[in-house]
């Protein structure tokens, strides 16, 4: 066979693909058990590259240009994790799967190729960083600092009509001064890594015309009590902190989000999607905790933990200035989406 046959032979493969593409059908989702983990094989008609989505005790996986066939079979096999699971279309061409889950989780896609299913791998949650946090909170309590000196980002122009105009916004810069938060594996301290990400945030949320406030502008000694006053005093629309993770565990990596009153719950949500469609770390979940700040905040408040600082990987992108500002990037488009889903 000579090469222009094989060129109009690939050609003819490519196009038929294409042309199917949008005909390819979620068919079965089969549970399994094996060594600890439990195993959700999800069989496709063609390939798909699935994505997920982890929502406090809910796992999304969403298909695009999928269909859920009419005779689809799911098992129902018992699992000490996996409370239900169903298929439904969302519009016409994604399909989404939702697995409603027992406990804490933590997962992984893998999309196979050429055997035409997607593999979910769950199991118990592997860390939990959120201990550590607690253990901060409660010292940081008890310890006394100077006053507050909130640092202010007015609105310059207001002829222009801007997305976030009329909104007050508080960003917290994790630790300060004294409390260095987490050490990354190089030795650089979660207090500057967190100033420097709040500048960018303070700085294009600004620009989309919000008045932004950074709880601290400098390496100072804050306390989480004045913080949290502060936010509520200056009657914000939304709270913001922001801190990069670290566990003892190098391998672990990802964005977590929190929140904790249930008036948080949507900025949350949005803002973890947004984070993972938009920075593209491991999923690790939306979660609820009881933080100080979060717990105490009058308006929406969530706490973002984009990169673990501990992870060599994430640990170059937590440094990198333009890394910074794409998780920046992604608060300013999660902040935007929030109020526009408010309908303001
Ligand atoms: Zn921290």
């Amino acid at each position: 066979m000579n090469k222009k046959w094989v060129l109009i032979i690939l050609c003819l493969w490519a196009f038929i693909r294409l042309s199917f593409a949008e005909d390819i059908q979620i068919t079965k989702i089969e549970a399994n058990h094996d060594r600890g983990f439990d195993y959700l094989d999800i069989h496709t008609t063609g390939y798909v590259k699935a994505k997920g989505l982890l929502l406090e005790n809910q796992l999304l996986i969403e298909f695009p240009n999928t269909q859920i066939s009419k005779a689809i079979e799911i098992s129902k096999r018992k699992s000490e994790r996996i409370k239900t699971i169903s298929a439904k279309q969302l519009g016409e061409k994604t399909a989404q799967i939702v697995i409603e889950l027992k406990k804490d989780i933590d997962y992984e896609i893998v999309n196979v190729f050429g055997r035409n299913k997607s593999v979910v791998e769950i199991c118990d949650r592997i860390d939990y960083a959120e201990r550590l946090m607690a253990a901060w909170e409660k010292a940081n309590l008890k310890k006394k600092a100077p006053a507050l000196k909130p640092y202010k980002y007015a609105i310059k122009d207001k002829a222009e009509k801007l997305p976030l105009q009329g909104k007050v916004i508080v960003i917290d810069p994790g630790h300060g001064g004294l409390d260095p938060g987490a050490f990354s594996r190089s030795g650089i301290p979660e207090k500057h890594l967190t100033l420097q990400t709040a500048r960018k945030m303070a700085s294009l949320l600004n620009s989309a015309g919000a008045t932004v406030y950074l709880t601290r502008n400098q390496d100072r000694t804050v306390s989480i009590k004045d913080i949290v006053g502060f936010a509520n005093e200056v009657k914000a629309d939304i709270f913001i902190s922001i801190h990069y993770n670290f566990t003892n565990k190098k391998e672990v990596s990802g964005t977590e989000t929190y929140y904790y009153n249930r008036n948080s719950r949507s900025l949350a949500r949005i803002m973890h999607q947004t984070f993972i469609n938009g920075i593209k770390r491991k999923d690790r979940g939306l979660r609820r905790g009881m933080f100080y700040t979060i717990h105490h905040a009058h308006m929406p408040a969530i706490l973002v933990e984009p990169l673990y600082i501990s992870n060599p990987e994430e640990e170059k992108l937590a440094c990198s200035a333009n890394f910074q500002n794409e998780i920046a990037k992604d608060i300013v488009r999660g902040v935007e989406a929030y109020f526009r889903s408010q309908g303001h």
